[in-house]
């Protein structure tokens, strides 16, 4: 067989950005609005890193691969504001969520309403002896869970620090949100509904940190979400699209893999499968840990490299995709989301965090994507969050069985709450933190940054040990829609703010 030999074309820019995800793509999108020459390159075929699609059955069905809830989205979202700010607003179209999420614990479901007041008030009337808990937790996700909101917002000079709250905040630092939880209240069912959230953040709250874990929760409750149809590919693509017609340059299945310094260690020249960038600023919305394996060695790698050690890598998950031969709210998914926290709980002790066992503990999220966009087919997914584990050393042939092993195991926890799911699923396959790996180059299958935990300092990636290289998205504050394209608005303003 003869291989085709790519031809390397060199291409001056004056700034490359690294991934084509949402953060990506906004950051480009803003940038655009004075610096003109700027160049998108994304490893995989499509634009979008985890907010892609996939098609089955000559394209009839359609498998989302993250999108659940996009939060910011009302008068005082930081997203809103985004789209409106770089004229996006009018052109995307949302659908929005009645009820956030139907959270299963100890055999009762919890519907979680689609605003911040009536879950004060639906919390409040399902646990009534938590009262005094509810008001507090109500006032810290207004008061230390908006103040991280606004952090973007604050660096744009936009938000004032309120600094009465920071006493508060640095001792909530400290803790888990479970932590948290069990400070304000006695009622174990309340604890899990609101730890069973944590999910939406790719974590646990058993490990999130209490801080990040009360602005996770002023986002999604008080904020408003929504989901675009034709699944977040159709986002990504009109993204993408913009970014071209405004004049931006990219190349897609491209994946960058070195970036050559000067003589005085300043950033010469990015080398990607198809292109040698001459360019002195490149913005990488990958893993700082592959960006390092991008560079040669210069002063200050190795200290750069051990803090990078200290962080941990965050989730990814297993997630089985399923078509249905009848509309799957026949079958009893009635709502959009649940979450079904394990009777036993999900506090797993090493040895069980490495089996089976954490596909049956650890909750699960069902979404039914056919109600909220039936153009996508009778399509259901299942997903519990996973780690590395053995997933990468397995040979072809032992991996797709360990996949198909553990995708039944899930599929028949599934049916202890869908039992007239049995015999009506016609297609089924699913996916590892092996493929998060494969599409969107995360180490370890990492589908949400690094972990977040209690007293993590990640604060060194927001200046890099390299002049003209800076770091964005995910891997730098968390995951997110709203939080990935708000850092890319808030990283290009500044940077057009340094140009000026
Ligand atoms: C199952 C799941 C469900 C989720 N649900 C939600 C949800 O409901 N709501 C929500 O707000 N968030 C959700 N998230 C999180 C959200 O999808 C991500 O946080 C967000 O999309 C990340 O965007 P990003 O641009 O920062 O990173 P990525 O999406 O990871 O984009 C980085 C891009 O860089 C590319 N890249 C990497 N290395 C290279 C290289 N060397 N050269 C070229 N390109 C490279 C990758 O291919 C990728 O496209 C979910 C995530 C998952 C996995």
């Amino acid at each position: 067989m003869i291989s085709k030999e790519v031809v390397v074309k060199t291409k001056e820019v004056d700034e490359l950005i690294i991934g084509a995800g949402l953060t990506g793509l906004i950051y480009g999108i803003t940038l655009l609005e004075k610096k003109k020459n700027v160049a998108l390159v994304e490893g995989h075929i499509y634009p979008g890193g985890y907010a892609t699609s996939f098609v089955r059955n000559k394209r009839k069905y359609r498998f989302d691969c993250s999108q659940h809830k996009i939060t910011g989205l009302s008068e005082n979202g930081n997203l809103r504001d985004v789209f409106k700010r770089i004229d996006l607003w009018d052109k995307l179209d949302f659908k929005y969520f009645d009820e956030l999420f139907s959270i299963h614990v100890q055999g009762e479901y919890y519907h979680i309403p689609g605003n911040i007041t009536d879950i004060e008030k639906y919390l409040n009337e399902k646990f009534p002896n938590e009262k005094e808990g509810l008001d507090k937790f109500f006032h810290d996700i207004n008061t230390i869970g908006y103040q991280n909101y606004m952090f973007a917002r604050m660096l744009l000079g936009e938000y004032q620090l309120n600094r009465d709250l920071l006493p508060e905040t640095r001792q909530l630092q400290k803790l888990t949100a479970k932590q948290y939880f069990q400070s304000y209240f006695n009622d174990d069912r309340l604890i899990e509904v609101l730890s069973a959230t944590a999910m939406y953040l790719g974590t646990h709250a058993n490990e999130a940190n209490a801080v990040y874990f009360l602005h996770y929760l002023y986002t999604a409750f008080g904020t408003r979400s929504g989901y675009v149809l034709g699944t977040a590919q159709s986002l990504s693509n009109f993204l993408l699209k913009e970014f071209k017609d405004r004049g931006g340059y990219v190349s897609l299945k491209d994946t960058v893999h070195g970036i050559d310094l000067d003589e005085q260690g300043d950033i010469a020249q990015v080398n990607s499968k198809k292109h040698s960038f001459i360019t002195k600023t490149v913005t990488a919305t990958c893993s700082p840990n592959n960006v390092m394996n991008m560079l040669p060695s210069f002063k200050g790698k190795e200290v750069f490299e051990n803090k990078l050690q200290d962080l941990e890598f965050g989730w990814g998950h297993f997630c089985v995709y399923i078509i249905t031969d009848v509309d799957p709210e026949e079958l009893g998914f009635t709502q959009e989301e649940y979450i079904f926290v394990s009777d036993e709980g999900d506090l797993l002790t090493p040895e069980e965090k490495e089996s089976d066992v954490r596909y049956d503990r650890l909750s699960l999220s069902v979404t039914n994507y056919h109600k909220m966009d039936p153009e996508c087919g009778k399509t259901v997914q299942l997903i519990v969050l996973d780690h590395k584990s053995d997933w990468f050393e397995l040979e072809e042939e032992d991996y797709l069985l360990r996949k198909e092993q553990i995708q039944e195991q899930i599929i028949k926890r599934a049916y202890k709450y869908f039992p007239k799911l049995e015999g009506h699923i016609v297609y089924k396959e699913s996916s590892t933190p092996r493929t998060n790996k494969k599409y969107t180059n995360s180490p370890g299958g990492s589908a949400f940054g690094y972990k977040i935990s209690p007293n993590d300092n990640m604060r060194f990636l927001s200046k890099s040990p390299v002049k003209g290289l800076k770091f964005a998205g995910t891997w730098t504050s968390g995951a997110g829609y709203e939080a990935a394209m708000c850092q890319g608005f808030m990283h290009a303003k500044l940077s057009l703010k340094n140009m000026n």
